[in-house]
């Protein structure tokens, strides 16, 4: 069987895929312990330990926040302890499998190309996460991209194209030190920021009540917010042509966003005739986990 884990800040979850048709066979989830590194690969143990009473495993994959440096230690996780520890060769000391590892927006792209929105395609798909963040990963030729930096889908830290201060708002810098990144505009956390900045204090949820009904503050911010996104998308399509770029994370559960955006994106295109679809996630939550679970079967 395939195992994956999503490790994430708050709780590490883990599944067992059965090799054939990678159905779910078990669950479990346990709260990340932050204590201490040791505290945290015991909990990260565990959740390994109880899946394997459920068969052989074959493979491990990890779903972690973070990424994995050039020199193999762990960086910019939300869980400290883990920063700077070479997590996957502590790992593979400890379990005699294969791992495999990759951030949040990869395994969301694979979850989604292999079993959700975009199992239809041929070989593409983008898959693009606003939540709080923004990030993506990318399927081509049936393969998740990383690159030779592992920087393939961080997108979200390009700057916003078509920005002009008179549409977008004030200048912002990032806390990666750029200035006006997507991540700060199209994330869930920058569509309530650039309200609050224009208007008042807001969180995503109340714009989108204000909008429903009728505010037309709430409506124009909305409208803002779609075209932000379809030159985001356009971007992606001028730069990878995918099949479908997948939408997750907070933001992707505004349905009203896809008939905007789609209806948007040739406008940013290079050229006018485009077939791509933006779409909604399927796996919702358990895309983090089974994306995991796959990535030893997709890694490029
Ligand atoms: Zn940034």
């Amino acid at each position: 069987m395939l195992v994956g884990l999503d490790i994430g800040g708050t709780k590490i979850e883990g599944v067992a895929l059965n090799n054939t048709d990678h159905n779910i066979t078990a669950r479990y989830r346990v709260a990340t312990d932050k204590s201490s590194y040791d505290c945290f690969l015991n909990s990260v143990s565990n959740v390994i330990e109880k899946l394997k009473a459920h068969g052989d495993i074959d493979s491990l994959g990890i779903g972690c926040c973070g990424s994995v440096g050039l020199d193999g230690l762990m960086q910019g996780a939300n869980i400290a302890v883990l920063n700077g520890r070479n997590f996957l060769e502590d790992l593979r000391n400890l379990f005699d499998h294969p791992v495999h590892i990759a951030n949040d927006a990869d395994c969301f792209a694979l979850s989604e190309f292999s079993t959700g929105a975009a199992k239809h395609t041929n070989n593409s798909c983008v898959a693009l996460i606003i939540g709080t963040g923004c990030g993506a990963g990318i399927i081509l030729n049936g393969g998740l991209v990383t690159g030779l930096n592992n920087l393939g889908g961080e997108l979200g830290h390009n700057p916003l194209p078509h920005f002009q201060p008179n549409q977008d708002g004030q200048v912002f810098t990032c806390y990666c030190g750029s200035k006006n990144c997507i991540e700060s505009f199209v994330s869930g956390t920058g569509y309530s920021r650039t309200f609050s900045e224009k208007y008042f204090s807001a969180s995503c949820e109340e714009i989108m009540q204000l909008y429903r009904d009728g505010n037309k503050q709430a409506i124009d911010h909305f409208e803002l917010y779609c075209d932000q996104l379809a030159r985001v998308c356009g971007s992606i399509v001028n730069m990878v042509d995918p099949e479908v770029i997948v939408l997750g994370g907070g933001m992707s559960n505004v349905n009203e966003i896809y008939p905007r955006v789609n209806a948007k994106l040739i406008q940013y295109t290079f050229s006018k005739q485009v077939r791509t679809q933006i779409v909604k996630n399927q796996n919702g939550d358990s895309s983090g986990v089974i994306g995991a679970a796959l990535l030893p079967l997709k890694n490029m």
